[in-house]
């Protein structure tokens, strides 16, 4: 494999997921979950120590969960409870009194002790008949996490303190964890892990900062402190440079920002191809913010507001007032031009906080989405309250993502029927004419968008998903984002199919996976038919540029000799040759070429 080993003294490779070079001082920080217990033995004379040790740990739990508790937004406060039992279970003597009998008894440390009395707890629920009742084990150990937590005395250290002009150096960020980090202090970052289309990716580019990830051993051969340049056009970390070096960098990076503002004067011309044909070019958002950037960048519209990164960076469910106002800001900041609002897609990777991960084997998988949604109705109907009374002030479009089948959108359609009619009942100005959309990142939803089409306005394809889906390959694992291939032929066809779909229905289509923003792939979705690409709004002005020079005939034609080649490599290659001409002899095709080139190797 080419990717991730170290190519000289100081230099490694990693993926580039968000361009720009810097150079700064590492910063480690640790973010992992506290996951390994070790088993020593205690002196007598450390008995008592051991069990004071033990107690101050299960009363720091008890002041976070009060404080949890009383965080709690008022829609959720029904699920209190949760916290109650925590609370009861921390107090209950098959935890303290076990834990502490066995300090006592076996003289061990208390971590291992506490383990010892999980599992006798464990044991005791397997053999309990109701389900319910056995089930509570999860949060027995959820409430044991946090104590070890305590026991280690590991604060998680929170990345927006962060105070000095830095690059962060993780095992693993998570999008929770990027969305607070303080840009105005932290240059960029670079992980252990990680693939190109992850939402921790995702969100470096949102916030316009540079960021490697997947370069696997990088935070045991980085020191705090150590000077790093961190070039994230093509994945490259170098350690400790030379003078030569640094000048090298920071003269490919003046070059990069020449280049990049003679491509923004483009960025307001029409996107339209060589033989006129019209192609509407959005930008996806994740924070209000952006919304300015993406009209500077040129975008028609925001095609894709991915809401849950509101959810994240507060850390805690929003109350409907709170997301109304920012909702509102939203439309209004970027009317008269439309966006289209995707409900929450909180789970896979964007989850609220370690903690409160249900802890699934295999969560890209699990309660994700809209079926996290059609479980807590509470937290989904006030989101489409706010979304609806919103649509009052400029023109909403409302997406669901992660639709599997029809029976799931047929659900989430009655809720949404439920909320229109309270509002109805209120009086509540919203936009009866709403339109209610998809996102087809499921492969079953591709196979059966002929049904899902008679039910919705409106497709937009997620590329991000539906390649991890289609071709089986977590869009967060480093060790087979190789494999990650928007030019494979399935995932071509897919998209082929969904377009002819959605034409053959008279709706409207789009795709807004980072494959929309990728230069070598335009003309391909240009030849399929799609009218509608929504990207991350810096990739805007380069899009532009590349479909003001295509022709839509030649890609059709040459659509169907891709359609004729039966490996990713071969379709690269070919889409290659033909857009190659077309890249300015700089960092964005290098960032765009050396992610092909690198996996041509496969
Ligand atoms: C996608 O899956 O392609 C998509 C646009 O959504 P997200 O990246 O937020 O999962
Ligand atoms: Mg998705």
């Amino acid at each position: 494999m080419k990717d991730h080993q170290v190519i000289g003294n100081d230099k490694l490779q990693g993926i580039a997921v968000s361009p720009g070079i810097i150079i700064g001082k590492a910063r480690l920080v640790d973010r992992s979950r506290e996951k390994i217990v070790y088993q020593y033995l205690i002196d007598d004379s450390e008995i008592s120590k051991e069990v004071e040790r033990f107690k101050e740990a299960l009363d720091a739990t008890k002041e976070q969960i009060v404080t949890l508790k009383n965080r709690m937004s008022d829609q959720i406060k029904e699920h209190a409870f949760i916290l109650d039992t925590h609370l009861m279970i921390i107090d209950d003597s098959m935890i303290t009194d076990s834990t502490i009998n066995t300090i006592l008894d076996q003289k061990i440390n208390a971590e291992w002790a506490l383990k010892k009395s999980v599992r006798k707890i464990r044991q005791l629920f397997e053999k309990i008949d109701y389900e319910y009742i056995r089930d509570r084990i999860n949060d027995v150990e959820n409430v044991a996490e946090r104590i070890l937590r305590n026991l280690s005395g590991k604060e998680m250290e929170s990345l927006f303190e962060i105070d000095e002009r830095v690059i962060i150096v993780a095992h693993d960020l998570s999008p929770a964890d990027t969305s607070e980090l303080n840009t105005s202090k932290v240059m960029g970052f670079i992980t252990d892990v990680g693939g190109r289309t992850s939402h921790t990716a995702i969100m470096a580019q949102a916030l316009k900062i540079p960021a490697v990830v997947g370069l696997e051993s990088v935070t045991s051969l980085i020191q705090d402190g150590t000077l790093i340049i961190v070039d994230g056009y093509i994945g490259e970390v170098i350690i400790g440079p030379d003078d030569d070096t640094i000048i090298a960098y920071q003269e490919k990076e003046i070059q990069h920002e020449r280049y990049r503002s003679s491509i923004l004067q483009l960025s307001h011309l029409p996107s339209e191809t060589v033989d006129g044909h019209k192609i509407a070019i959005k930008a996806n958002i994740e924070f209000i913010e952006e919304v300015v950037a993406a009209k500077e960048y040129g975008a028609e519209g925001i095609g894709l507001y991915r809401t849950e990164f509101h959810y994240l960076q507060k850390k805690k469910i929003p109350d409907e007032e709170e997301l109304f106002e920012a909702y509102k800001e939203v439309v209004e900041k970027i009317s008269p031009a439309p966006v289209t609002i995707r409900t929450l897609d909180l789970g896979g990777d964007k989850i609220l906080s370690n903690n409160e991960s249900p802890g699934e084997a295999n969560p890209a998988l699990g309660l994700r989405s809209i079926r996290l949604c059609l479980k807590e109705r509470d937290i989904f109907k006030s989101q489409l309250r706010a979304i609806l009374r919103a649509s009052a002030y400029g023109q909403i479009r409302l997406m669901f993502p992660m639709i599997s089948g029809l029976q799931e959108l047929l659900d989430a359609k009655q809720i949404l029927k439920e909320v229109m009619d309270e509002l109805e009942k209120e009086n509540v100005k919203y936009d009866r004419d709403i339109k209610v959309g998809i996102m087809i990142e499921v492969p079953s939803a591709v196979t059966l968008a002929d049904v899902l089409a008679k039910h919705v306005d409106f497709f937009s394809i997620g590329t991000n998903d539906l390649i991890q889906y289609a071709l089986a390959i977590d869009r967060v694992n480093e060790h087979v984002a190789y494999l990650y291939e928007p030019y494979h032929p399935a995932v071509i066809r897919m998209i082929r199919q969904v377009v002819k779909v959605a034409k053959e229905a008279d709706i409207d289509v789009s795709l807004c996976g980072e494959m929309a923003g990728d230069p070598l792939c335009v003309s391909i979705l240009v030849g399929i038919g799609i009218d509608e690409l929504s990207m991350n709004a810096g990739g805007v002005p380069l899009l532009k540029k590349i479909i003001r020079s295509i022709s839509r005939e030649e890609a059709m034609a040459d659509l169907q000799d891709i359609l004729a080649l039966n490996t990713a490599k071969e379709v690269r290659q070919f889409i290659e040759k033909r857009i190659e001409p077309l890249m300015p002899d700089l960092q964005e095709k290098d960032f765009y070429m050396k992610v092909s080139i690198d996996k041509s190797t496969h």
